[in-house]
């Protein structure tokens, strides 16, 4: 379900209407007030959310949504009008996950709606991941060896599964240090290969899965 916010009637319905043509559901909103109604009959994936509204403007909203826990995972795509406001939004860090500017075209919209539905798409927890003697049982954080458990900390657990989820491609230093570690972690790109180097240990035999790529990073089944 998607919530469009937005209260000029004709755009509200004609983006309902593209978003239904696009296999989507979505629910049109005409102001704040209607938007937290709904917030509390059902979680929507995604909000649209128009920055002029009567009442309590979307930034206003926006900041709730994202100081809510119920909803501060639900992704906001903002939708401004070109100029000041467009500009005013883009320079404040709101926590908004894109921003769309009217009048913009219907296919570039759904391309945006898919992209950041795509991206905000939670984690698959209930796989397991086999290689060789290897198996990753994600969702009770398990790793074993052949018969053999191997006890791994959080950062080597999410490292190895991130080169599974990744297999056969190469991920450089920064792109792990970046997912394992986040954006603000504070450290060198030696971080991740020092990760590596113990995670090898512990995978004894399945160590050498992970190939290091010289000059680029690693990369797990390059070759299986
Ligand atoms: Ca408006």
């Amino acid at each position: 379900m998607i919530f469009c916010v937005e209260d000029e009637r004709n755009i509200r319905e004609l983006i309902v209407y593209t978003l239904e043509s696009s296999g989507f559901q979505a629910r049109g909103l005409e102001d704040g007030k209607a938007l937290k109604e709904a917030l509390t009959q059902e979680k929507p994936e995604l909000i649209l959310l128009d920055i002029m509204l009567p009442g309590e403007d979307g930034m206003q909203l926006l900041a709730q949504v994202k100081a809510n826990k119920e909803t501060k995972d639900v992704p906001v795509i903002m939708v401004t009008a070109k100029g000041a406001e467009y500009d005013k939004v883009l320079g404040l860090d709101s926590g908004a996950d894109d921003y769309i500017t009217k009048p913009f075209g219907m296919m570039e919209f759904i391309a945006r709606v898919k992209a950041l539905l795509r991206r905000k798409k939670p984690a698959d927890n209930t796989h397991t991941y086999e290689m060789g003697l290897l198996a990753v049982h994600v969702e009770e954080h398990l790793v074993t060896v052949g018969e053999e458990q191997v006890v791994l900390t959080y950062k080597e657990f999410e490292l190895l599964r991130y080169l599974l989820e990744n297999r056969g491609i190469v991920l450089s230093r920064d792109r792990l240090l970046e997912h394992i570690w986040g954006y603000d972690f504070d450290g060198e790109t030696r971080t991740v290969d020092v990760h590596v180097r113990t995670l090898r240990q512990k995978l004894g035999p399945c160590g050498e899965y992970i190939e290091t790529v010289r000059g680029v990073g690693y990369r797990i089944g390059g070759n299986r």
